[in-house]
């Protein structure tokens, strides 16, 4: 451990000052990798978390061992109080290591790690000091539970504090369950926990998560005033004591279960079906269930499906690194529809200045009208009227077009139709700024074919997003042999500014997804004209685990939409479709679009749900493999085209692009956990069942190796 003294330590975190503060005089400074060991003149100590070569702090196995040892410190050395705060400027502490998570597969050693981090944990709470945790920026999972074992918690306004590990299919696992349970309204405990949703620093001191809220400049006067006993628990303290009773708890339990089973099967994602069972069972003893909180944790880490979301998690990091910063700060977009409206928001939101161009007055009206509804959206807080008010002025609306020659990047969305966007293109083109890029939406012309005429197609890229933009992750970066590195990688790193993933794609029929997604979809289809029950399909892909079935999913695309991508697909591929029924394209006349109009294959309710009849049977397992086993096979096939170049990138695209049930950790990692060999073999049988287009993909056999 490193010894030194004096003041030339960073705690003051939102100002530049290096020091404690005026007039706290330090007297003696240590470091370790992790931690700052400060002692004032006046007897207060700080532990100042600043992890060495991270932007963030982590909950990691060596910053517990040296907090343990700091402790140790601590007890000899009895100060008249002990603070824990972060150095790092984004944030206390922002969850786990999740890095540490991956590959564990063994239970009893995973055990005895978690019980050392305990053991930590309940030395700080032990502490026979008054200890104060001051939160900034993240303070998630394990960053919280660090914080919630100190007895008073001071935040400054921009804290977030929650528990977000039920995305990662877990709980809480350093005492988080009971400690959080113990302290505020148990009910608003488990809510917290089962949705992962944080708290702002206000809503966590009307929940009792935190003492009180003070700006940055206030924080070393509340700090003095929690340490002398001042500032008192927040709140009702029989509350959690009252709502922990067993009746409370045999009451509650099964609403949070029929509520969590609404959003997710159990078998799907065990987490939030063990959170609700360990407080059913141990809630208000708070030894008890820490002590169940250890297995419990450590059975969901070791589980498919934590693995599989720790796996998407990485993926979706993976994905979204980019070696450069966009070099866009204006995007001009040309068609104010469905797409090109929700795109030109999505820009503005995320910061970019943004000209939006439509033919339509209408469009382009109904296009600002969605945009206010999604700021609004995001910007809920009174506290947000600046940034809500910047976002709306970085988005105008330009029916002339004006925006061209100042755009750094131009997206066009108008209808697909070749000769249209190359007569678009072709009037633009003179106009543009010479370093800037050209993209095109397109879901199904080739790009090769928009090149055609353009003076320079090594600046044209593909950048096709999902629908609907605000809501789906994926956006595909197409490439084709004229596009340059430099302008794909600048795409990229676009998508990535966007907070959307991208997923680097070759130019080819339906690119990734709707080419693996279109013969799921039609061969519902198929299965629907032979007689099988809507309702019945959707529940067979529903209960493997995608988000919504595939008749729901076609209806909510568009069925026009669906009938013109199989057009193009069957036109272009030489995979064998299965047939698109004639009854599609009747339907798409009459204007039963599905959800879009209020009747497509199902009828719609005035709030856009589906009437669908109850009572669906338990899904035969070959109806499963009918619509699941085509989408794979075709994602092997795009992989054997070079459509893609990894398995990683078809996971996390069908994932986010397509929704395919994550808690499988995508198609191919479905296939390789199944196993390859059973896969074929099923394929085999629904192709002698079905038909030919049923045949295994050859790319399984280079999978295979
Ligand atoms: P849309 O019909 O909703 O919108 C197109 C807009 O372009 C209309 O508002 C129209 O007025 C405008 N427009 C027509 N000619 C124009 C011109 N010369 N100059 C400026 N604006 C003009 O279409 P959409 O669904 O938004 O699709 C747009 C593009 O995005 C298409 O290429 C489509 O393939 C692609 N796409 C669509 C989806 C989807 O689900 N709708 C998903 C991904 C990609």
């Amino acid at each position: 451990m490193k010894t030194g003294t004096g003041s030339g330590v960073m705690t003051a975190i939102a100002s530049d000052r290096l020091e404690l503060g005026a007039g706290h005089e330090v007297a003696r400074a240590t470091a370790t990798r992790c931690w700052r060991h400060l002692r004032e003149a006046d007897g207060i100590e700080w532990l100042i978390l600043d992890q060495t070569d991270a932007s963030t702090n982590r909950i990691e196995p060596i910053m517990l061992e040296e907090l343990d040892q700091l402790l140790a410190e601590v007890e000899t050395n009895r100060p008249k109080g002990l603070v824990i705060r972060s150095a790092k400027r984004n944030g206390f502490v922002a969850g786990a290591d999740i890095a540490q998570f991956r590959g564990v597969r063994d239970a009893a050693e995973l055990t005895a790690v978690l019980r050392r981090g305990h053991a930590v944990f309940d030395r700080l709470a032990a502490l026979r000091v008054p200890t104060v945790a001051v939160v900034h920026g993240f303070c998630l999972g394990g960053g919280l539970e660090l914080a919630l074992a100190c007895r008073r918690r001071i935040a400054v306004p921009n804290a977030s504090l929650g528990f977000p590990e039920i995305q990662l299919g877990l709980h809480p696992g350093l005492g988080g369950t009971a400690r959080l349970t113990r302290l505020i309204d148990p009910l608003d405990a488990m809510t917290m926990m089962l949705t992962g949703r944080p708290k702002n620093a206000r809503a966590a001191l009307r929940a009792g998560l935190v003492d009180t809220v003070v700006d940055e400049r206030h924080v070393m006067a509340a700090v003095r005033a929690a340490l002398s006993g001042a500032v008192k628990p927040r709140g009702w303290r029989w509350r959690p004591t009252l709502l922990n009773l067993s009746p409370v708890r045999r009451f509650a339990g099964p609403r949070m279960r029929a509520e969590a089973n609404k959003r997710a099967r159990p078998d799907h994602y065990p987490a939030p079906e063990a959170l609700i069972r360990l407080w059913e069972k141990h809630g208000g003893r708070f030894a008890a269930m820490k002590a169940a909180e250890l297995p419990s944790f450590a059975a969901l880490l070791v589980g498919d499906t934590a693995q599989n979301l720790v796996r998407i998690f990485f993926l979706r990091q993976a994905m979204s690194k980019t070696d450069k910063r966009p070099a866009v700060a204006h995007v001009h977009v040309i068609g104010a529809g469905a797409m090109g409206g929700d795109i030109a928001a999505w820009c503005a939101y995320r910061g970019f200045r943004v000209t939006l161009a439509d033919t339509s007055l209408k469009a382009l009206g109904g296009a600002m009208k969605r945009a206010g509804d999604l700021f609004r959206h995001h910007y809920r807080d009174r506290h947000d009227r600046a940034k809500l008010r910047d976002a709306f002025d970085r988005l105008i609306p330009d029916p002339r077009g004006l925006g061209v020659e100042r755009a750094d990047l131009i997206i066009e969305a108008v209808p697909e139709n070749l000769d249209l966007k190359r007569k678009i293109f072709a009037a633009i083109e003179p106009r543009m700024k010479p370093a800037a890029l050209l993209a095109t939406n397109t879901s199904s012309i080739k790009i090769e074919d928009l090149c055609n005429g353009l003076a320079r197609p090594d600046r044209l890229v593909g950048i096709h997003f999902f629908n609907p933009v605000a809501r789906m992750p994926l956006v595909e970066v197409v490439s084709h042999k004229q596009a340059t590195p430099e302008n794909l990688s600048a795409a990229r790193a676009f998508v990535a500014a966007l907070d959307r993933v991208p997923a680097a794609v070759k130019s080819a029929p339906g690119f990734l997804v709707n080419r693996t997604l279109m013969p799921y979809l039609l061969e519902a289809l198929l299965a629907f004209d032979e007689g099988a029950a809507a309702e019945t399909i959707d529940h067979a892909a529903e209960t493997f685990g995608m988000p919504m079935g595939p008749i729901e999913l076609a209806d909510y695309v568009g069925l026009d939409i669906c009938l013109d991508v199989a057009n193009v697909l069957a036109q272009n591929l030489t995979d064998p479709l299965p047939k698109t029924p004639d009854w599609l394209a009747a339907k798409v006349k009459r204007g039963e679009l599905g959800r879009k109009t209020g009747k497509g294959i199902y009828d719609y309710n005035k709030d856009g749900k589906p009437q669908k009849r109850v009572g669906q049977k338990a899904p035969e397992p070959e109806l499963t493999d009918r619509l699941i086993l085509p989408l794979i096979n075709a994602c092997v096939a795009c992989l054997r085209e070079g459509v893609v170049t990894s398995e990683d990138i078809v996971d996390g695209a069908l994932v986010f692009g397509a929704g395919f049930a994550p808690f499988r950790g995508g198609p191919l990692r479905y296939a390789r956990m199944r196993g390859i060999a059973d896969v074929t073999a099923a394929l085999d049988r629904l192709a002698a069942l079905y038909g030919e287009r049923f045949k295994p993909d050859p790319g399984w056999q280079t999978l295979e190796a």
